[in-house]
C-alpha cells in the first residue's frame, strides 16, 4: 500500500456487519473471565488492554496506522508532542547520562532538554546539525545515549541530511531520534534513510484541523541495543519480575518497555476520543499535504518578488540553501510552511499581521486555514531584538503557515496587506 491507501486502509477495518467508522473505546477498564487471565496482562505474557492509562483499543488502531505509514514495527500515542519527545529519550537516557540534540529544533522542544530534562541530571549538547562530520564527533561522549534532530526544523525550515545524522549516530552505537512534525509521513520516511526512531506533535498537520493535541513515538525496530549502552532494555526490570524487554518482545522493545513502563508510570496516553480526533483528521492527510506544499510553493515564489520582503526561507525554492536536501529527502514537497523577513523589521511584520483578513494570527500551526505568527511578539517576546538574533530569528520574521484555501485567495489577501505597507 501506498501513503494515501494507508491512511484510509491501516489500523481498524470493519468486518461483517460492523461499523464503517473507527468506533470509540470510552471505557478505562477490560473485563476478563479468570484471575489467570489478569494474571498473565501484568506479567506481559498475553496481548490484550486491562487499563486505559497503558493501553486502549480505539487508540490502539491509531497507533497501528501511524507505525504503518512510517514503516516501523510498532508505534505508541502520547498526549502532546512534548510527551513523545520527552518519552522518546527518556526510555533510554538516563541520570548521569547525556544526548546531542540540534540546536535548531522546536523551541517547546529545546526548553524541554535544556532546562527541565538537566534537573532530571540528564545532559544535552547542542549542536549545528549542518556541520562537519568531524565537527559534531566532538560533541559525543562516552556516556551519549541518543541524537535528537528535525527532519524539517520549525521554524528555521532547515532539511535534516537524515542519512548523514544516522551515520554518525551509529558509528558511535546510539540511534537517530528524528521529529518529522513538519513534512509528516506523507512527504518524509526518516526510517527508509536510516532513522532508528520517529516522533511527532500530531497536533499538527496529522490532525490538521486545530481540535486535538497529541504526539506519538514509532519505533523502526531495526536498532541493535546492546547491554553495554541500553542495559534498561537488555537486562531484567524488576518492575516486570525480571523481564527482559529485548528477549521477550525481540525488535520492538524499544516500544515496548515506553509504553509498559513509561507510559504506565507517567500517564500520558491520549483518551479514546483524542485518538478518533486524530485519525478522522489523518484520513485526508495525503491530499491536505499536496496542497499545502503546491500553495505554500505559489506563495513562496510569490512574496519572492515582492519588495516589502527581504527573505523567504521556503526549501521548496531552488534559491534555498536547503534545496538540494529537500529534493533528496523530501521531494515531493516540504509541508505548507515557510518564514518571511520582512525589510522593514519588527514595525513592518506587525502592521501586515494586523492588516490581514482571511490568515489567522495564531499560536499554531501546520493548519488547513492559512494562520501566521510572529516569534518576536509571541513565542520569543521576552527576548531583546539583540537577544532574538543570537537566537536566529530577525525581529522582522513572520512564520506564515499556508493552508488550503483556494490559491487566489490566500495571495489576496496577501497582496493587501503588503500593499497597505506603502
Ligand atoms: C508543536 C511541535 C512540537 C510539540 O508538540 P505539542 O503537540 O505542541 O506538544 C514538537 N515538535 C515540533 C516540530 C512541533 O512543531
Amino acid at each position: 500500500m501506498k501513503s494515501n491507501t494507508k491512511c484510509l486502509k491501516t489500523g481498524y477495518l470493519s468486518g461483517n456487519g460492523e461499523p464503517l467508522a473507527l468506533p470509540i473505546y470510552q471505557s478505562t477498564t477490560y473485563t476478563y473471565d479468570t484471575t489467570d487471565e489478569v494474571g498473565k496482562l501484568f506479567d506481559l505474557a498475553t496481548d490484550g488492554h486491562m487499563y486505559s492509562r497503558i493501553s486502549n483499543p480505539t487508540v490502539a488502531y491509531y497507533e497501528q496506522k501511524l507505525a504503518a505509514l512510517e514503516g516501523g514495527v510498532g508505534a505508541v500515542c502520547t498526549t502532546s508532542g512534548q510527551a513523545a519527545s520527552f518519552l522518546s529519550v527518556f526510555n533510554i537516557v538516563t541520570a548521569g547520562q547525556h544526548f546531542i540534540a540540534s540546536s535548531k529544533i522546536y523551541g517547546g522542544t529545546f526548553n524541554l532538554f535544556n532546562v527541565t530534562m538537566r534537573r532530571m541530571g540528564i545532559d544535552c549538547t547542542f549542536i549545528d546539525q549542518d556541520a562537519s562530520e568531524e565537527e559534531i564527533q566532538k560533541a559525543f561522549k562516552p556516556n551519549t545515549r541518543a541524537v535528537f534532530c528535525e527532519s524539517l526544523a520549525n521554524p528555521a525550515l532547515s532539511v535534516l541530511d537524515i542519512e548523514k545524522m544516522a551515520d554518525i549516530a551509529h558509528k558511535n552505537g546510539v540511534p537517530l531520534i528524528v521529529d518529522n512534525t513538519f513534512p509528516t509521513p506523507i512527504f518524509c520516511n526518516p526510517i527508509s534513510f536510516g532513522a532508528d526512531i520517529v516522533v511527532h506533535s500530531t497536533t499538527k498537520y496529522l490532525d490538521g484541523h486545530a481540535v486535538q493535541v497529541g504526539g506519538c513515538v514509532i519505533d523502526s525496530g531495526k536498532f541493535e541495543w546492546t547491554e553495554e549502552k541500553y542495559p534498561g532494555l537488555t537486562t531484567p526490570d524488576e518492575s516486570y519480575h525480571g523481564l527482559t524487554y529485548t528477549k521477550s518482545f525481540g525488535n520492538a522493545a524499544y516500544i515496548t518497555k515506553l509504553r509498559v513502563q513509561l507510559i504506565r508510570d507517567f500517564g500520558m496516553y491520549p483518551a479514546a476520543t483524542s485518538a478518533f480526533l486524530t485519525d478522522l483528521g489523518t484520513q485526508t492527510l495525503g491530499v491536505r499535504m499536496e496542497r499545502h506544499a503546491q500553495n505554500a510553493l505559489t506563495v513562496a515564489k510569490y512574496l519572492e518578488k515582492r519588495p516589502e520582503i527581504e527573505s523567504v526561507y521556503y526549501p521548496g525554492l531552488e534559491s534555498n540553501p536547503y534545496h538540494d536536501l529537500a529534493m533528496k529527502y523530501m521531494p515531493k514537497g516540504q509541508s505548507g510552511v515557510m518564514s518571511i523577513v520582512f525589510r522593514g523589521g519588527r514595525e513592518a511584520a506587525v502592521r501586515f499581521m494586523d492588516k490581514l483578513e482571511l490568515a489567522n494570527n495564531v499560536v499554531h500551526v501546520a493548519d488547513v486555514r492559512t494562520c501566521v505568527l510572529h516569534p518576536a511578539s509571541a513565542t520569543h517576546r521576552q527576548l531583546s531584538d539583540e537577544q532574538l538574533v543570537q537566537a536566529g530569528i530577525s525581529p522582522g520574521l513572520v512564520r506564515l503557515s499556508v493552508g488550503i484555501e483556494d490559491i487566489e485567495d490566500i495571495i489576496n489577501d496577501l497582496t493587501q496587506a503588503l500593499d497597505s505597507l506603502n
